[in-house]
């Protein structure tokens, strides 16, 4: 065992991975900790010639993302998940032990992992608290540049659920052109109403919008997420991608999911989840427990409550899995619940009736 150990590269020793909803809790029968949709797409394919490798990229597949996110087809790559991403990115553009990524804390996990596991070093400068929503800092972010080549800004925010705005989107891109790239990282832009940040490709050579299927579209377990920028930037992530990203099954289901008609289903999940996020807020904040309810354009709640562990733990003993995010910077006692389908929600909130007094 030591042996190994010794083996490996010296700043992966003390690492610890990702700790994904997925691998930090089991059991239950009502998921509310990844941020899934509740529903399963139809899925089909013809799945012949999976005795062939898979293109490279698929044109079908890119034609169909860039036509629904109006883009070019030239500024669109897919890859395993959004996740992939983000590890491609770094691994193109951050030298190891030399540069750096920006993050914006609280905020998505992963950038820090694979800068973490590439040996680049994460500057954070935290979001500011202001008129009870968080914004970025433009200022220090600004003024804490050297070295740094990927700024990654989540929004809509997960876990906050709230976007940044455009004008702050904007200053960072100006402030950062000839530096270091940014990143806007839009897992959850079908459930917000606001435009995307791909409207600023054109101006920006340096801005890089990443996209999912695993959020909205229900098909988290397929692992398709894409890329958007520019031609230059996705040339320059060519050879580091790997040679067969996407298994053919999941290219497939993932045009499908992108034809008229499925587009017409998963606008209409949204909207459930939206009138669902809404209710759901509104029952939570009748609670004396829930100190605050983060106002959200997502998928999911984020609370402040009088315990998260005691919500959790009794969340978990009823079969209903939610999120403790209290690990995160300015987090303590918040827990992030995922909007479920209409029974789902019923069934939580049910349980919520009984709770702080099942607990006494
Ligand atoms: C879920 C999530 C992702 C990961 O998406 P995959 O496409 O499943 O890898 C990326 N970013 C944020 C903010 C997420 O919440």
């Amino acid at each position: 065992m030591s042996t190994i150990r010794n083996l490996l590269r010296e700043h992966l020793r003390g690492m610890r991975p990702y700790e994904s909803a997925r691998r930090s809790m089991s059991g239950g029968n009502i998921w509310l900790n990844a941020n899934e949709s509740p529903y399963s797409p139809a899925c089909s394919g013809s799945f012949a010639n999976l005795n062939r490798y898979p293109n490279f990229q698929s044109a079908e597949l890119n034609n169909a993302y860039a036509r629904y996110a109006k883009v070019s087809e030239s500024s669109v790559m897919s890859h395993r998940g959004s996740d992939e991403a983000i590890d491609i990115l770094i691994r193109a553009f951050c030298e190891p032990a030399k540069d750096k990524i920006m993050i914006c804390p609280p905020t998505y996990g992963m950038y820090a992992i694979s800068a973490g596991v590439n040996g680049n070093a994460v500057t954070s400068v935290p979001l500011l608290q202001c008129d009870n929503t968080w914004v970025l800092d433009v200022d220090n972010i600004s003024n804490n540049l050297d070295n740094v080549k990927i700024v990654f800004i989540c929004s809509p925010s997960n876990p906050l659920g709230n976007t940044v705005s455009d004008e702050q989107i904007q200053q960072v891109l100006e402030i950062t052109q000839g530096k270091c790239l940014v990143v806007v990282d839009e897992a959850y832009i079908e459930y917000a109403d606001s435009a995307s940040a791909t409207r600023f490709l054109k101006t920006y050579e340096h801005l890089i919008v990443t996209r999912t299927m695993s959020k909205a579209f229900g098909l988290a377990g397929i692992r398709v997420g894409f890329t958007l920028a520019n031609s230059s930037i996705v040339e320059a992530l060519t050879p580091v991608l790997a040679p067969y990203p996407l298994p053919e099954v999941s290219i497939q289901i993932a045009t499908k999911a992108l034809t008229a008609d499925a587009l017409i289903d998963m606008r209409q999940n949204v909207i459930e989840a939206q009138g669902e996020r809404e209710r759901l807020t509104s029952t939570l904040t009748t609670y004396s427990w829930v100190k605050r309810a983060m106002s959200s354009v997502t998928n999911f709640v984020l609370l402040q409550v009088d315990s998260a562990e005691s919500l959790v733990s009794f969340l978990e003993s009823k079969g209903i899995l939610i999120r403790n995010q209290s690990a995160q910077m300015n987090l303590s006692n918040c827990v992030r619940i995922t909007v479920g389908s209409p029974a789902e929600n019923d069934a939580l909130i049910a349980n919520l009736n009984e709770y702080p007094g099942a607990k006494l």
